[in-house]
């Protein structure tokens, strides 16, 4: 079984995020980037199931531009076998991410694609269940749990006040909650070993892929800011505020 694993080069979850001045965007400029989370979620599910003698091939593939091969290279200090950058500088929306996900999956031909539920930089949750629905392939999104049994991907899903488990044949394409396992340490030796691994570079337009943006963003902005709290000297002031002031209690 050969698995396709989508990993996203995004702002590092622990940098404190500015907005531009300008309102256009995010800074980027001297700032960590790594890999999305939930995307090495599924890097480290992928090794798992190779590990488990269930995959024979796992290809880790990221879009965009030439310093997502860090991103790349981690990927296969986790375990991946060879690794794939769709190399572009310009913005890539979801939707053209699927595209281009979906021709390396038809070159590929994976039993599996394993993605993120959601990028944390554009929180989109779009390109999994896009991809899924390009190449007509059932979907298991937001798995916090995932075997594989006599040709199909069983996917635990948790749903409000319980959990759906959902039998997908394969070919099939999964996305990957936080529950689903925790990532491992890359060592020293596994990181000098993934610097030998194969790494092929590609551009959209090799892959027929037209990734103009279809979207524009007309405005970001920082959360509005909390106002400093009070410290009050009894419960029955506390209860005077909550009714006078907040007017949240009667
Ligand atoms: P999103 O729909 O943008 O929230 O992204 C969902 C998932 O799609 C991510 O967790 C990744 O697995 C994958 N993905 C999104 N953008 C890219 C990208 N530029 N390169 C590789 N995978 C991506």
């Amino acid at each position: 079984m050969k698995v396709l694993v989508a990993v996203k080069r995004v702002v590092d979850y622990n940098v404190r995020i500015r907005v531009k001045a300008d309102g256009s965007g995010v800074e980027t400029a001297d700032v960590k980037f790594s890999a999305n989370p939930f995307d090495e979620i599924a890097v480290e599910e992928a090794v798992r199931l190779k590990e488990a003698g269930k995959a024979t091939e796992v290809i880790a593939v990221s879009i965009g531009p030439a310093q997502a091969q860090d991103t790349l290279r981690a990927a296969l200090g986790i375990g991946a076998d060879r690794a794939i950058l769709v190399r572009t500088d310009a913005e890539i929306q979801p939707l053209a991410v699927a595209k281009i996900l979906k021709a390396v999956a038809e070159r590929e031909s994976p039993d599996l694609i394993l993605l993120g539920k959601q990028a944390i930089d554009d929180d989109s949750s779009q390109v999994g269940p896009m991809l899924a629905a390009l190449l007509n392939r059932p979907q298991g999104t937001f798995a916090s749990k995932l075997t594989i049994e006599d040709g199909a991907a069983v996917v635990v899903r948790e749903v409000d006040g319980g959990l759906e488990t959902l039998s997908l044949p394969l070919p099939a394409v999964v996305t990957t909650d936080l529950r689903l396992n925790e990532p491992r340490f890359i060592s020293l030796p596994n990181m000098m070993k993934a610097k030998k691994k194969p790494m092929e570079t590609l551009t959209p337009a090799d892959l027929g892929v037209d990734p103009s943006p279809r979207l524009t963003t007309l405005k970001v902005e920082e959360p509005a800011k909390r106002k400093a709290g009070i410290k009050v000297a009894s419960v029955a002031e506390l209860l005077d505020k909550l009714k006078t002031e907040a007017g949240v209690i009667r």
